[in-house]
Formats: structure tokens, sequence, C-alpha cells
């Protein structure tokens, strides 16, 4: 059993989008454990349902982060169900087909940019304002060391979470001066659902470049997550922080 800071998260109302699996259902599950209430928003209605079953008193929205509409009524949705958002964590994405980027359909580019950058986008501009209102706010949005360094075949998807860097690091600075702070998170490999759309090659490769030699698990970033969500992390905003195994290159 990890170490957990009990009451951490009293009082306190998390949206967790990809929530239903994976890196998602870790935080949501880490939140809940620590006294939080969590609404995951994921497409996957079955696996919220699933994730329900397991995590008490856990809320769910069925949405496609990537339609702009749909989120701002999950968003209208959950404050009315919860009351109120003060932390969001995104981290629904897909990987898209491993191949090199010439070999890329023009659906296949779009459809990883829309869901992981565009995405993200719509939450964060969703429950921002909200945020704004309530002058409190913890967002963290989940990148990856391939935004850093650029993966080969993956190109779209490390293209996505580079933006995702961006969009950080510059809403961070935007919200500076009030109590909203902006983060993101950059994992390498962690043994996730998401591994089943990669090709082993690819495997292989990532799990090649992390010093300790091994891949993350879920529980240890949701505990980075769950620190930089809390009140505590306080003086940080716009910043990147790494999960890695030590992979990283700046
Ligand atoms: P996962 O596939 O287990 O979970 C992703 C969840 O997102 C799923 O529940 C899926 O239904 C949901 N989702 C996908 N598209 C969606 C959409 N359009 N709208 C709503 N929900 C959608 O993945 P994971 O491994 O837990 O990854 C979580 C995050 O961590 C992602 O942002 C991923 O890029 C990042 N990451 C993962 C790894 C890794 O090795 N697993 C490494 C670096 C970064």
């Amino acid at each position: 059993m990890p170490m957990s800071f009990a009451g951490r998260f009293a009082g306190r109302s998390a949206v967790v989008t990809g929530g239903a699996s994976g890196i998602g259902l870790a935080v949501a599950q880490r939140i809940v454990e620590e006294g939080g209430r969590v609404c995951v928003w994921d497409r996957d209605s079955t696996q919220i349902e699933q994730a329900k079953a397991v995590i008490a008193d856990l809320h769910g929205v069925t949405v496609d982060v990537a339609d702009p509409e749909a989120v701002a009524q999950a968003a209208r949705q959950t404050i009315d169900a919860l009351g109120a958002v003060d932390i969001l964590v995104t981290s629904a994405a897909i990987t898209g087909p491993n191949m090199t980027t010439w070999d890329y359909s023009v659906e296949d580019w779009r459809r990883v940019i829309d869901i992981n950058i565009n995405g993200v986008f719509f939450c964060n501009k969703a429950l921002v304002p909200h945020m704004l209102e309530r002058n409190y706010g913890r967002i963290v949005n989940i990148a990856s060391i391939a935004g850093k360094e650029g993966n080969p075949n993956a190109s779209a998807y490390s293209t996505s979470k580079a933006a995702v860097i961006g969009l950080t690091k510059s809403l961070g600075k935007e919200l500076a001066k009030t109590k909203v702070t902006v983060n993101c998170v950059t994992p390498a490999a962690v043994r996730t659902a998401i591994f089943q759309q990669m090709s082993q090659q690819h495997i292989d490769f990532m799990l090649s470049k992390i010093p300790m030699a091994r891949f993350g698990e879920v529980e240890e970033v949701a505990a980075l997550i769950s620190w930089i969500a809390s009140e505590e992390c306080s003086f940080t905003t716009a910043a990147v922080f790494d999960v890695s195994g030590g992979r990283a290159t700046y």
C-alpha cells in the first residue's frame, strides 16, 4: 500500500479526464482515498461503470473531450453534481498509429491532434473561468517525455504532447497572479492499456531509454499528481515534472 495523505483533498472536488482507465483511474482513486470527490470524464461508458464499481462515490460523465460543446456541457453537469470543481487532471489521450510521419493518413493525424491537444484545451477552457470565480484551482495536464524528445514512429503523439507542454506553460503564466496553478507531468513508459495500441518494437525502444530499466506504475504517477494538485504545491505554476525513471533531455 503506497503512502497516502488522508484528508489532503477534504472539501475538494476534481475532474479527471480519461479517468476510467490507466493513469487517470489511479489519480481518481488516489484523490478519493485522500478525501476528495471525483468526477471522471471519459468516452468509454462501460469503463466508467467498472471504475464506479471499485471507487466509492465516484461520479462519471461520458464525453468525448475532442467535442467542445460536449465538454462545456460536462463542465456544467459536473459543477451541478459536485457543487464546484477545484482540480482538473487531463489524462485522456490516444497514441495513434505507430508509423513513419509520411505514412500517417490525414484522418489519423487529425484524430490524435483533436483528442490530445484540442481536448486538453477544451477542458482547460471549460473550467478556468469557474476556478477564477472561486479564486482557487489546480490544473495538471498529462503530457509525455515524448513531447520533449520526439519519438520516431509516434510523431503525431509526440507533437501533441509538446503542445500540451506549451499550453501548460502559457496558461500557467497567464494565471500566475491568480490562485489557479497550471502544471504538467511528463511520464515515460508506464504500464497501462495504452500499451495495447503500441507495437512490441516500440515498447522495447521505450524501455531501452529508461535509466531505471523498468516501466513506471500508475500509482507512481498518481503520487506525484496528488502533490501537484494539492494546496501544498502553491509556488509552482507553468512547470513540467518528469516521472520517467531518469529519462529526460531537459
Ligand atoms: P489509457 O489508454 O489507459 O487511458 C486513457 C483514457 O482516456 C481511456 O479511459 C480512454 O477511454 C480515454 N479517452 C481516450 N480518448 C478520449 C476522448 N476523446 N474523450 C474522452 N476520453 C478519452 O492511457 P494511460 O496510459 O493511462 O495514459 C494516460 C495519459 O498519460 C495520457 O495522456 C498519455 O498520453 C499519458 N502518458 C502515458 C504513458 C504510458 O506509458 N502509459 C507515458 C507517457 C504519457
